[in-house]
């Protein structure tokens, strides 16, 4: 599933390949995939801006439109010539100028494509918590944010509400670096160790983003190359932890944690799980 890294990577790919060419149209190929009235009168137009915000791309049009994108579970998007058959599984597409074509590629359906009046893109997301990169988001942030929640700090981090852009993958990676349990309660972890969750959550995430993210199972880039963080990943989907101790397997919220429990021990773990 995209996360931060991947969402980003995704955008960057979408506006240097787009430059200054406009969009011409927008169609769908699977119902319900474009979300959206006033399809005709959007296009054609130029991007003015771009910009993400946790999982969502946020196209925005020159003609006072924008275009919310959700690559949800398996989206991706690829840049293409206008022409030949439809892609397997491809959902929805673009047309561009000077023959270019954006394809819209998700096998498992889940995506969704929001076209809305520039000041109504708010309206479209759900509340999202702090950008994990931005200032915002210390510490005291995340003390003040867990404060009532007694749950496990991997579903608290992959909460979308408390912080935005964090998946199952740099969820597990985050708190291996931290050295914290996953199942450390999220309200009864000490300030210090917040500190290191916050520290490792943007030191994973840039490095993350300097490799265009990671391909562990369908995450391409827009010119269909994988990511290549899957080089670094120190816990998730592994059989042994760097220092060679056994990876544990679990489930947070029905996915899977790894974590290897001599190297994470901070964080109080509730008896009763
Ligand atoms: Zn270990």
């Amino acid at each position: 599933m995209p996360e931060l890294p991947e969402v980003q990577t995704v955008l960057d790919g979408v506006v240097s390949s787009l430059g200054s060419l406009r969009l011409t149209g927008l169609y769908d190929l699977y119902p319900g995939t474009v979300k959206g009235a006033n399809i005709e009168e959007a296009f054609p137009a130029r991007l003015k801006n771009a910009r993400r915000r946790g999982k969502y791309i946020i196209m925005e049009l020159e003609n006072g439109y924008a275009l919310i994108i959700h690559l949800r579970m398996t989206g991706k998007l690829v840049w293409d010539k206008d022409e030949g058959e439809a892609h397997r599984h491809e959902r929805a597409y673009f047309t561009v100028e000077k023959g270019n074509r954006l394809r819209f590629i998700d096998p498992r359906t889940f995506g969704k494509i929001t076209l809305c009046p520039l000041d109504e893109v708010e309206n479209h997301l759900p509340a999202l918590g702090a950008e994990p990169l931005e200032a915002e988001f210390d510490a005291a942030y995340l003390q003040e944010r867990l404060q009532n929640r007694r749950i496990p700090i991997k579903t608290a981090l992959m909460d979308q509400g408390i912080v935005a852009g964090i998946g199952n993958i740099y969820a597990c990676e985050i708190l291996y670096r931290a050295g914290i349990n996953p199942d450390a309660i999220s309200n009864e972890i000490k300030l210090a160790h917040l500190k290191r969750i916050v520290a490792e959550t943007k030191a994973v995430l840039a490095e993350a983003l300097l490799h265009n993210g990671t391909s562990v199972s369908d995450f391409r880039q827009v010119d269909d190359k994988q990511g290549g963080f899957q080089e670094f990943l120190r816990v998730y989907q592994k059989e042994s932890c760097p220092q060679g101790h056994p990876v544990k397997r679990s489930k947070h919220g029905g996915r899977s944690t790894f974590h290897c429990p001599i190297c994470q021990t901070k964080g109080r773990v509730n008896p009763a799980k």
